[in-house]
């Protein structure tokens, strides 16, 4: 419900919220009123096709999820020192879907305060305090969680590298260190890997001891990238031969949105010590997991702190996370994944053959990065154009954001009840966008007037199969 006219809104947020606070496009801010599976409707409400709202992962308000939150809020909220079978049931499906080991569950309220449980059990279990993080990386805004984000405390502003912070290359084979375009790509993992165990020798030789290495399963903050082949199973030798433990960060890219598993670490084939999940979980309410093993558990326990946390596990949030599971479930929502996922995939590798700026496609399941550069054999990235193209698609009322070190990487990780008819729309109008691209930019970065090709009108009236329609007009 609109309460203030937009105008009032943008006066009342300058005036009392935090600058720091930034919006998505900020010259023209978006008011999105009413939000319903894949779509977001504004103040005038126009449909925007929503391409980057992975927290509404079974779609936004869907209404399993909201009836379950409404009747959990009507009867009982309170915290979890009192017996409750919405924790303890949470708890089972999450330990369900990982690997044996991984059997101990604390319930918290976001994706920042899962990762800084993590480090504090991995602390407590290893006795160590030395983290290995990877280089862009982003795991929440807390102060214990911005010394290991690279994302930010490399920020011009930022806190800068902490001593117990260390480093490792983003296993990136397009335009990290080590690449395909040198390499063959299936050494790439073993030469990262080799690079963590390098940190790790030399955390040791400091007479230091190696505390954790954390990383996401697939890296979305560092460019929608897919962890090479091999990769994990290595690091994750290296760091427990070095006392450490090892966390996945599944907090973006978990609950089943590369289809095949519930988890990306499963694509790597690997069982981390500490698993940390959020977003998705409440579907847009706040509620995030820690899962761990017995081992690091008892440690924990042992220590005889208590471990409270006021909203952890209240009732409410785990209804509402347990409406999410049984709608993954119930709506297939992995298969969709998948097979969608699959298609986007298709659709922008055809579009990658036809413009000559694209120069990597890459994803699993509905995680997708357009990687867009100036030049294809000098990989040298294009943050303009990535920008101009998420703007004009914003115009086109689809919502697709840029990511990456270098801002080139558009970005697409939808809610998981995506169709294969919306990747024909976002293919479209990116199709016609492109085409702009290549006439007026011509590498020299001033944007002419817009073709009407990709329009939301246009689009309309498009063909059947958006595909072969590209096909043809390579
Ligand atoms: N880890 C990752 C990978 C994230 O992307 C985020 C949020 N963007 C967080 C942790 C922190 O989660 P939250 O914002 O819920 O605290």
């Amino acid at each position: 419900m609109e309460v203030l006219p937009k105008n009032e809104t943008i006066a009342l947020r300058e005036k009392h919220i935090g600058k720091s606070c930034q919006l998505f496009y900020r010259k023209d801010p978006l008011k999105i009123l009413v939000g319903k599976g894949q779509y977001l409707y504004d103040d005038k409400d126009e449909a925007y096709l929503d391409c980057i709202n992975n927290v509404a992962h079974v779609g936004h308000c869907h209404p399993d999820v909201v009836k379950a939150g409404c009747e959990q809020m009507a009867t009982l909220s309170t915290n979890n020192r009192f017996l409750h079978d919405n924790i303890v049931l949470c708890a089972k499906r999450l330990v369900d879907t990982m690997p044996e080991e991984l059997s101990v569950c604390y319930f918290v309220n976001s994706g920042s305060e899962a990762n800084d449980l993590a480090l504090r059990l991995s602390q407590i279990h290893t006795g160590n305090k030395d983290v290995i993080t990877l280089e862009h990386a982003y795991h929440g805004h807390l102060t214990s969680l911005i010394d290991i984000s690279h994302y930010k405390f490399n920020l011009p502003g930022g806190v800068g590298q902490k001593e117990h912070v260390h480093l490792a290359s983003s296993p990136d084979y397009y335009r990290g260190k080590f690449r395909d375009s040198e390499y063959r790509r299936e050494d790439l993992g073993h030469m990262y890997a080799q690079e963590v165990k390098e940190i790790c020798n030399g955390i040791e030789e400091k007479g230091r001891g190696v505390c954790a290495y954390i990383a996401e399963s697939m890296l979305s903050c560092g460019g929608q990238i897919i962890l090479p082949q091999g990769y994990l199973q290595e690091v994750y030798a290296h760091v427990r031969k070095a006392g450490g433990v090892c966390i996945a960060d599944e907090v973006q890219v978990g609950f089943g949105r590369v289809g095949k598993h519930w988890w990306s670490f499963q694509m790597q084939d690997v069982v981390p010590d500490i698993v940390t999940v959020g977003k998705p979980m409440g579907n847009g309410h706040p509620v995030a997991a820690v899962i761990t093993t017995r081992a690091i558990a008892e440690s924990f326990e042992k220590t005889g702190v208590e471990y409270f946390n006021t909203y952890g596990g209240n009732p409410v949030s785990c209804a509402i996370a347990n409406a999410v599971f049984d709608v993954i479930e119930k709506e297939n929502l992995r298969e969709n994944a998948l097979v969608v996922g699959e298609y986007l995939l298709e659709c922008s590798q055809i579009l990658a053959k036809k413009f000559e700026f694209i120069g990597d496609v890459r994803g699993v399941g509905l995680f997708t990065g357009i990687e867009i550069v100036k030049d294809r054999s000098t990989r040298e990235p294009s943050k303009e154009i990535a920008s101009y193209v998420s703007c004009r698609m914003k115009e086109e009322h689809i919502l697709i954001s840029t990511d990456g070190p270098d801002g080139n990487v558009l970005k697409m990780k939808p809610p998981m009840v995506f169709s294969k008819q919306n990747v024909d729309e976002v293919m479209y109008a990116l199709n016609g966008i492109f085409k702009e691209v290549k006439e007026t930019f011509e590498f020299a970065i001033a944007p002419r007037p817009r073709s009407d090709s990709c329009s939301k009108e246009a689009r309309k009236t498009m063909g059947p199969s958006l595909k072969e329609a590209i096909i043809k007009s390579i």
